[in-house]
């Protein structure tokens, strides 16, 4: 007996040193078993990386600037797919994967079946909630991957809360994932609603949120640079020819007189303006307070989606003061959260991360001006002399549809035919490979069953996905516009200035640094996880980076 109980505790001792030895990570895990109250992610559509620093010295020091100086910054995070659009963009940041496994491919996508094709978050199965409009007929329903909104009520046996608001459908359904609650914005009735997806009726707190009916308000003054625009000296002049403009506005210039586009185009124009920034903050307070967030054990999950800064971008592009008094008034805003966050419940107590969900091009002609490589591909041709050349070879035209980079066969005709499918694949991407403007295609056949090293081609497999993606993914030269549109600008290149992303962690547990190390924006879901102590996303394909912020 005496032996055996010595050798039992010679074991446990084995036994303990080994599990000392394979928990020892610096500072104690179980010492972070503690959760956050609530994660905070804010994805702002359309900035780009460089927004943090060409606008610096015009933010204060409690906005933008906090969350750099004090909090972990990644200047090297980045979008593993094509296309980079908001739809996607949403989908991976709350999946922690790419399209070709959350499905979500595009902001619509051509269906083989019909012919026809389906918006990313429509489901004619459900009905709008807090209107009489068809805007809130949306559901997650064609995500295929569950959501960190999703797990984290999951582990929690749903007693976590996860609240998603945007202006945009798609940039609060996909981040709620398909237990969350998610709100957007009516862009005809200007005013937040949701679908029986959901609720059956709008909860209280966002009925009297409604009520305050601050579009109206916001509106009913003019949009004028925040600082004197003279010191905006980091954007291009006002008045130039490359920007976008209210309907019923001559030029592009402050100050923009809102309440008159507002009698023009209805309060929606909030939209287009900073002031859908304050708007939609303002609702997160109201969700906070009116779901009681962050005020019990189980961790809940607000996702902030700013829309405006793509509305103002689309309009005006990144060169633009537009833009620039845009990220000045978001950096207000992020001050005033951080602060709210202070003093509701302790920044110790809450984690936040900020990203996008893509980047954007500057505007073609600025750049030409500047003798800067661009051009604009000529779509309509291009897929005319497509169904020319396939026609030639195969003596019928194969070729369904040609839309977002992306070249559907038809697949019934070439069976009918006896040709091989691979076959008219191949002469189809390598006639795509000559056309002007075009920089590489790959067919799909390619993609399925190739390990590619090259990162644009990595990028288009990772943004394919087999059951919706076209038979030939191609992409056009760096800078180059697949549509003809001139002004403001564009986004949804596998290049830098549409992949390139912020992502800042702040709070909680995040020590202040920065890193260049390669991340990406498919790893956002995984941290959170991490931090959090719940599963990944069912899909999830991408790395945390916990062990880059505390190494
Ligand atoms: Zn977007």
């Amino acid at each position: 007996m005496k032996v055996i109980n010595t050798k039992l505790v010679a074991l446990a001792l084995i036994l303990a040193v080994f599990i000392l030895k394979s928990c020892n990570t610096g500072e104690n895990k179980f010492e972070h078993y503690e959760t956050p109250a609530l994660v905070v992610g804010i994805v702002v559509d359309q900035m780009r990386h460089d927004y943090i620093y060409r606008y610096w010295d015009h933010y204060g020091d409690d906005g933008i600037k906090r969350l750099v100086n004090e909090g972990f910054s990644f200047d090297n995070a980045k979008f593993d797919y094509m296309p980079t659009f908001t739809g996607p963009g949403h989908a991976s940041v709350f999946t922690g994967t790419t399209p070709a496994v959350h499905g979500i491919i595009g902001n619509s996508w051509y269906l083989r079946e019909s012919g026809g094709r389906t918006y990313v978050t429509e489901d004619a199965s459900v009905s709008t909630v807090g209107s009489d409009s068809d805007e809130g007929e949306m559901s997650p329903r064609l995500m295929l991957s569950s959501t960190i909104s999703d797990e984290i009520r999951l582990h929690n046996n749903m007693h976590s809360k996860a609240v998603a608001l945007s202006l945009k459908d798609r940039g609060s359904i996909l981040p709620g994932g398909f237990t969350g609650d998610a709100y957007w914005f009516d862009y005809g009735e200007a005013t937040m609603i949701t679908s029986t997806y959901y609720h059956d009726e709008l909860p209280d707190w966002v009925q009297e949120f409604n009520e305050r009916d601050l579009p109206a308000e916001y509106v009913s003054q003019p949009w004028e640079t925040l600082y004197p625009i003279e010191t905006y000296t980091e954007s291009i002049e006002d008045d130039n020819p490359y920007e976008g403009t209210f309907r019923g506005q001559d030029s592009p210039v402050f100050p923009h007189d809102l309440p008159a586009y507002a009698e023009e185009s209805g309060n929606r124009i909030v939209a287009n303006s900073p002031f859908g920034d304050k708007y939609l903050f303002e609702m997160a307070y109201a969700a906070i307070e009116g779901e009681q967030l962050g005020r019990d054990e189980y961790t809940d999950l607000l996702s902030i989606s700013l829309s405006s800064p793509d509305h103002i971008g689309h309009r005006y592009g990144p060169a633009s003061k537009e833009v620039q008094d845009t990220y000045i008034r978001l950096d207000r805003e992020i001050a005033r959260l951080l602060d709210y966050i202070d003093e509701h419940f302790g920044k110790e107590n809450v984690l936040v991360f900020l990203t996008s969900d893509h980047g954007a091009a500057h505007n073609p002609e600025y750049l030409r001006d500047l003798n800067i490589p661009t051009g604009n591909y000529n779509r309509s041709e291009a897929s005319r002399a497509l169904s020319q050349r396939l026609e030639e070879i195969y003596g019928f035209d194969p070729v369904a549809s040609v839309r977002s980079r992306q070249i559907f066969l038809d697949r019934d005709l070439i069976r009918q035919q006896n040709v091989r499918l691979e076959q008219v694949q191949r002469d189809a991407a390598v006639f795509m490979q000559q056309v002007e403007g075009v920089n590489g295609a790959v067919t799909a056949d390619a993609l399925m069953n190739t390990s590619f090293t090259d990162p644009l081609k990595q990028r288009a497999q990772k943004g394919y996905n087999a059951q919706r993606s076209g038979d030939v993914i191609y992409w056009v030269k760096p800078q180059w516009f697949t549509s003809s549109r001139s002004l403001g600008t564009t986004h949804g290149s596998p290049y830098s200035y549409d992949v390139r992303a912020p992502l800042l962690w702040y709070g909680w547990d995040i020590p202040a640094g920065y890193s260049t190390v390669p991340v990406f924006i498919s790893d956002i879901a995984s941290t959170v996880a991490n931090f959090v102590n719940v599963p990944y996303p069912s899909g999830n394909t991408g790395d945390p980076m916990n062990h880059h912020i505390y190494e």
